[in-house]
């Protein structure tokens, strides 16, 4: 499908309080059309709420929710042509597969004509389960009887799909099939999906965009490559996989580079304790009117860090290691901070690890 870049859904500056808490805080997000866009973050950050207040449950205290160029403000939720699907979306357990789909359709007509059966069969076809439309429920597995929710979910055709931790309750190679499932039938049908989950490693897998809450804020919104290789903030840095976060003051600023060729580095070197250490300030991350004496915050992936390599060095001790099958992760301590270092063959004791100057990333500066 193509895509129009036209905002399917809108929220604008939303804030939801129940009672002292407040749930979502001012937030404004654009879900384009066709888009798979998720919300990820921490148990609380209120991403749950959001998608309530998107489907119609809830209403925002403050703020507007949109659809296209309409707003949605007081109308219920079977007017706004979403499908929702739950973390347990428990089927009907007396009626069969095929009649739990055609619920679905119980007040409306199929889309595209057609009869409830025919839409029935084509609904368990798109999440390959063809075969079981005379099944009860209870005879299903779990990832079977969400992909059921599903098609529920799908039958009036609605414009948006909104999933929340649909797959929360799946052990964790189930879960791994089912959301490469989800995304495939997103892709064929080509409709705006909203997901909820707080499995960062699945934001990052499934989604065109991705949104990081944090204590009912957005952190960051951006594709996956951005959020793992650009974190905007030192949240987003530890929330999506390991990062070493190290701050320090700016000591001197340097330019260092090749005029004929036209590669240049602008560098600033950062006192983090005893050590100094040059991070590249050209390329990604707002690293615009940073001085001398100003406070920089960067971090590196421990999959950046080489042992015996690298500009920087810092030597430190090995404190243990978790062997993962691909990698190990291993914890190293320097002075008293735990750093991480992903790498094939862990060292043990002592050992000097380093970094390039272009790995590190800025996530904060400040005086
Ligand atoms: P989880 O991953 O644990 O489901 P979440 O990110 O979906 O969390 P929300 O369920 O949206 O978070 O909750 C955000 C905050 O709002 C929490 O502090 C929660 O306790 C509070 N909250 C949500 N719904 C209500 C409610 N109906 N009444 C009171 N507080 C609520």
């Amino acid at each position: 499908m193509a895509r129009t870049g036209t905002p399917a859904v809108e929220l604008d500056g939303v804030t939801r309080r129940y009672g002292e808490t407040t749930a979502v805080e001012d937030l404004s997000l654009s879900v384009r059309e066709g888009e798979f866009f998720t919300l990820v973050g921490p148990s609380g950050c209120g991403k749950t709420t959001t998608l309530r207040l998107i489907a119609g449950f809830e209403d925002p205290t403050q703020g507007e929710v949109r659809f296209g160029d309409e707003s949605v403000t007081g109308v219920p939720p079977e007017d706004r042509d979403v499908g929702v699907v739950f973390q347990n979306y428990a089927l009907f357990p007396h009626m069969t597969v095929g009649e739990n789909v055609a619920y679905g359709l119980a007040f409306t007509d199929p889309p595209g004509g057609g009869s409830d059966a025919e839409r029935v069969r084509e609904l368990l076809e798109l999440v390959d389960l063809g075969d079981m439309v005379d099944r009860d429920p209870d005879t299903l597995s779990g990832g079977q009887q969400q992909r059921v929710a599903m098609a529920r979910a799908l039958a009036p055709g609605p414009d948006v799909l909104l999933l929340d931790e649909p797959m929360s309750a799946l052990d964790a190679k189930l879960r791994e099939r089912l959301r490469v499932q989800v995304r495939e039938i997103q892709q064929e049908l080509g409709i705006t999906t909203i997901y909820v989950t707080h499995d960062q490693e699945e934001a990052l897998a499934v989604s065109d965009r991705v949104a990081v809450l944090h204590d009912g804020r957005v952190e960051q919104v951006a594709p996956p490559r951005t959020i793992y290789h650009e974190p905007a903030t030192e949240f987003v840095a530890t929330f999506v996989g390991d990062n070493n976060v190290l701050s320090g003051e700016v000591a001197a600023m340097r330019s260092t580079g090749n005029s004929d060729s036209g590669s240049s580095q602008c560098l600033a070197d950062v006192a983090v304790a005893d050590t100094t250490f040059s991070v590249a300030l050209n390329g990604d991350g707002d690293t615009s009117g940073i001085s001398t004496g100003d406070r920089l915050t960067f971090c590196i992936r421990p999959e950046r860090l080489e042992v015996d390599a690298g500009q920087n060095e810092l030597t430190a001790t090995v404190a243990s290691a978790e062997f993962l099958g691909e990698t190990t992760r291993v914890h190293l301590d320097w002075d008293g901070r735990e750093l991480l270092l992903r790498t094939e063959e862990p060292p043990e004791g002592a050992v000097t690890v380093g970094f390039e100057p272009a790995d590190a990333h800025i996530v904060d500066k400040g005086r």
